[in-house]
């Protein structure tokens, strides 16, 4: 291995993804949809394809769709931000948080984040010469939160940013109105900037509400807000995210974008601006098959002795591989891919130290109905 960065390696995603098409496995590892977004959603790409939209975007991202973000946000949370100087388009989520940490926070400052994180935060930091400082998300019954008193202890006078995941990946927990206080409160008493990652804003089950952290009560003026049509929309492929914040920090953010993409996916951005406003049928349907999916996964597993976290929101529902008599959600990994022929992914992947979330294995659940029955006799036959 060679290269600055090669200590990353390969993501745990390819490799779990590559695993199961070795294998043949149910592939419940990498979090995408096995269906496509709705069906106006593909023809208005292909439509824009053959009229022509084939050029570099401006590179702020197509002008309708930063009025569409800027009418959803408005609508859903009450936030406003300006299509022309507070919204940038990105190539998804993942450009807008490595972009955001390295335009904001200097070499050797610190970047606070909850883990588990979602793995391209670990590199982001690292990219951008920051330092990672980390507060654990543990079980508290069945779902996992923070202890105030950790958090409040993880400030340094290096701290700059706060990067928050709600919903967040891999533990399925949505942060409470209390817990976004908290977080709110911590960022204003030590100024820091926070960068909240809300690509699964729309994909929240039982009645839980998504709220932003910047439509906090002074939180809009330091807060970046990041989402993506992939996880809207069932198109991780077109790789549409977005940034939301005040003016200079959306400012410094496009500076660095232009020298990483400039500018992307001009047909799938006409696409996204074009559905986006009608969003509501799609996303009741979409929210209601995942729940139905999630159940049907949770409640196979409960009924066969497995532990499962609660899962209030994203694709994904975290289990204690305790519970089935491993001690290392990798070992179980592997003897579930060739087993019982289900690729999950060991949550160790998403800690510092892998040893940190040996425990907790991860199972993607936004598959049809008949794979995830499938899927969930076989891991009801292995426990
Ligand atoms: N953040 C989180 C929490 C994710 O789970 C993912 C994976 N989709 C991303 C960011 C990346 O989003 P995108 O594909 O839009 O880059
Ligand atoms: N967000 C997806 C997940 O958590 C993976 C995206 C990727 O492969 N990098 O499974």
């Amino acid at each position: 291995l060679v290269g600055k960065f090669a200590a990353f390696r390969s993501t745990i995603f390819a490799e779990m993804t590559a695993l199961a098409q070795r294998t043949g496995a149910i592939n419940l590892g990498q979090g995408f949809p096995d269906s496509d977004g709705p069906p106006e959603l593909l023809s208005a790409a292909a439509e824009a394809v053959l009229s022509g939209h084939n050029q570099y975007p401006p590179l702020p991202g197509v002008p309708a769709l930063r009025t569409a973000i800027a009418e959803q946000r408005a609508a859903d949370y009450g936030t406003p931000y300006d299509p022309d100087t507070e919204i940038l388009v990105t190539a998804g989520a993942t450009e807008a948080i490595a972009a955001a940490i390295a335009a904001l926070v200097p070499a050797g400052d610190e970047v606070l984040v909850f883990e588990p994180y979602y793995d391209s935060y670990g590199a982001a930091i690292a990219l951008a010469g920051a330092v990672r400082r980390t507060v654990r998300l543990r079980p508290a019954g069945d779902r996992f939160t923070f202890d105030p008193g950790e958090l409040a202890a993880a400030v340094t006078p290096r701290t700059r940013a706060f990067l928050v995941n709600t919903p967040h990946n891999p533990t399925g927990t949505v942060l409470s109105a209390a817990e976004l206080a908290a977080v709110a409160e911590l960022c204003e008493r030590h100024d820091l900037i926070a960068i909240t990652d809300e690509v699964y804003e729309h994909l929240v089950f039982d009645g839980v509400r998504h709220v932003p952290l910047a439509s906090l009560p002074g939180m809009a003026a330091r807060t970046l807000t990041i989402s993506s049509a992939g996880k809207t929309f069932n198109a991780t492929g077109w790789k549409v995210g977005w940034i939301c914040g005040p003016a200079p920090m959306v400012a410094a953010v496009r500076t660095v974008k232009q020298y990483l993409t400039f500018a992307g996916g001009t047909p799938f951005q006409h696409a996204v601006a074009a559905v986006l406003p009608d969003r509501h049928r799609w996303l009741d349907s979409l929210r209601a098959r995942l729940t139905a999916t999630r159940d049907t996964l949770r409640d196979t597993l409960t009924a066969t002795g497995w532990r499962c976290f609660a899962c209030q929101g994203t694709y994904f529902l975290q289990v204690d591989a305790g519970s089935v008599g491993y001690v290392d959600g990798t070992a179980l990994c592997h003897d579930l891919a060739t087993e019982a022929q289900v690729v999950a992914i060991p949550s160790g992947a998403f800690y510092a130290d892998p040893a940190s979330g040996r425990e907790f294995v991860r199972f993607a659940f936004c598959k049809s109905p008949a794979v995830i029955a499938t899927a969930a006799a076989r891991l009801a036959g292995f426990a």
